[in-house]
């Protein structure tokens, strides 16, 4: 049996995930304006879903607790995590990577600059008040929900 011909048998149980988000839109992240994402892929075995957003100046992600690890790039912009650095916390930008760990809270992430960064994260996210009472959870079905309010996005 040739390589090409055993490679083929080897895939056809493994799909490839290949997509151009560039032909995708934008949807409003729920509960952030200013906010888009391109849902690039979620996975219902792991929990893990991967995505782009774009995030206007002045716009931000509220109180959240990461119940999964998460890690982003930097694609463009500029984000203030926990305030920034100038308050103890972490401002990122084009080219950084940052590892966000299970647990891990963020009072406030926002964004000073028109901001793109691609991000994964290994499980949910908990929307919480300032008393740590939960507002929301964001799982990978939330996260399935958000993408199929764009019309035109590929399968997932
Ligand atoms: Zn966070």
């Amino acid at each position: 049996m040739d390589k090409a011909t055993r490679d083929r048998m080897q895939n056809a149980e493994i799909l490839d995930t290949y997509i151009h988000p560039p032909d995708q839109p934008w949807i409003p992240f729920p509960g952030a304006d200013g906010i888009g994402i391109k849902v690039l892929r979620v996975s219902s075995e792991t929990g893990t879903w991967t995505a782009l957003f774009n995030c206007a100046v002045g716009s931000g992600f509220a109180r959240h607790k990461h119940l999964g690890a998460g890690e982003y790039l930097m694609i463009s912009g500029k984000m203030e995590v926990r305030g920034g650095v100038q308050a103890g916390g972490i401002t990122a930008v084009a080219g950084d990577y940052g590892y966000e760990p299970t647990g891990i809270i963020h009072d406030w992430t926002n964004f000073v600059e028109e901001t793109v960064f691609y991000f994964t994260n290994y499980g949910a996210l908990q929307f919480m008040d300032d008393d740590d009472n939960t507002v929301a959870v964001l799982d990978w079905q939330g996260i399935l929900a958000i993408a199929s309010m764009a019309p035109a996005l590929a399968a997932v």
